[in-house]
């Protein structure tokens, strides 16, 4: 990390985050709710996050790899982190230090943890997404002799959606669940915790909605944005009508106008979706994105903001449902593409 700010920032809300992690366990009802913070706490920073709701009494996490595990090494007594990706070979020695849970999800993966003697792990029973899992209708008693079961899970397809495989999958997880013994039963992700009680089960496992995406229309309202990225001007500048601006010459100026340059552009995860539509603020002023997107560089119309300066900062608009309608991204990308450049400032 260089010794002095970068030109460009995140800045992260803990009050936001730790308030949509509250409203999720209060909608969770007698469930517990955990956390996934896999990607890197889906571009927050896992760490950060973890103190956080952690403090705030969150107790389960979720990465996905093991290479994450260990980048986080072993958390505070009390707190619980599961693999969701399971076990390989490779990650053996690593998974026996018990720094982590596996989620177990292939019959080879539970016969090498098996074999090991490996300690408590999770398993994970596809219930019709069709991705990662025992299926849920296999032989799970002799698949599964011999485990210990901390946790079993399943994964919605479509809880974004109202869609018949909802209940299809809920269905089959409650006859699993009430076969296959564990510690506790978990399948709702930040989506699902908005369907109510009969899909909560012991635990729920939000990831999105803690860093303030919107999964359902239930949630709108009571999700918080936690992530604002704030980006310093490089360069103000005038145009007159005809002349055009960027790369392709996508804009060509009806008006005379003044531009500001940004310091942001697609590798900093601002795709170019955002070219001629995105938002940025400063000071209650709107400075529509003009052109497209660069590489590293933006260029927004900062006509209505005389006294935008060289060095200033301005917002961009991130609300994430209105980010991704108008960047044709999915939330979710919107928060893990934010790259390595941002200073992450917490506030
Ligand atoms: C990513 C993930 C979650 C969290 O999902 P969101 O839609 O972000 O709430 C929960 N469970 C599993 C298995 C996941 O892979």
């Amino acid at each position: 990390m260089p010794s002095f700010p970068a030109p460009l920032r995140l800045r992260l809300d803990s009050a936001a985050l730790i308030s949509n992690w509250q409203w999720l366990s209060a909608q969770s009802g007698s469930a517990r709710c955990g956390a996934a913070v896999k990607a890197d706490g889906y571009g927050l920073g896992a760490r950060a996050v973890i103190d956080r709701l952690a403090d705030a009494g969150c107790r389960d996490f979720f990465v996905a790899s093991w290479p994450e595990a260990e980048a986080l090494g072993r958390l505070d007594t009390g707190l619980s982190l599961s693999v969701l990706h399971g076990v390989r070979e490779e990650d053996m020695p690593l998974a026996l230090t018990g720094i982590a849970r596996p989620v177990l999800n292939t019959p080879t993966q539970v016969a090498r943890w098996r074999d090991a003697a490996g300690g408590p792990c999770d398993v994970m029973i596809d219930t019709g997404i069709n991705r990662l899992g025992l299926d849920w209708d296999a032989d799970l008693a002799s698949l599964l002799d011999g485990i210990t079961v901390e946790t079993l899970m399943s994964h919605l397809a479509c809880a974004d959606q109202d869609h018949p495989l909802n209940d299809v999958q809920r269905q089959r997880f409650a006859h699993v669940s009430a076969i296959q013994p564990a510690r506790c039963y978990s399948l709702a992700n930040s989506a699902g915790v908005c369907f109510g009680k009969p899909y909560h089960f012991d635990l729920t496992r939000p990831g999105l909605a803690l860093y303030g995406g919107v999964p359902r229309e239930e949630a709108a309202g009571h999700i918080t944005p936690v992530v604002t990225p704030q980006i310093q001007v490089l360069q103000r500048r005038r145009v007159s009508t005809g002349e055009s601006i960027g790369y392709n010459a996508t804009f060509v100026a009806t008006g005379d106008m003044e531009l500001a340059v940004l310091n942001v552009g697609y590798a900093d995860g601002y795709l170019r979706g955002f070219s001629n539509r995105g938002l940025v603020r400063a000071g209650g002023v709107e400075m529509p994105v003009i052109g497209r997107v660069s590489m590293d560089l933006l260029i927004v119309d900062c006509s209505a903001a005389p006294n935008l300066a060289e060095g200033d900062w301005v917002d961009i608009d991130y609300a994430l449902p209105e980010a991704a309608a108008q960047s044709g991204l999915s939330q979710y990308e919107l928060l893990t593409g934010l790259g390595r450049r941002y200073d992450r400032l917490w506030v």
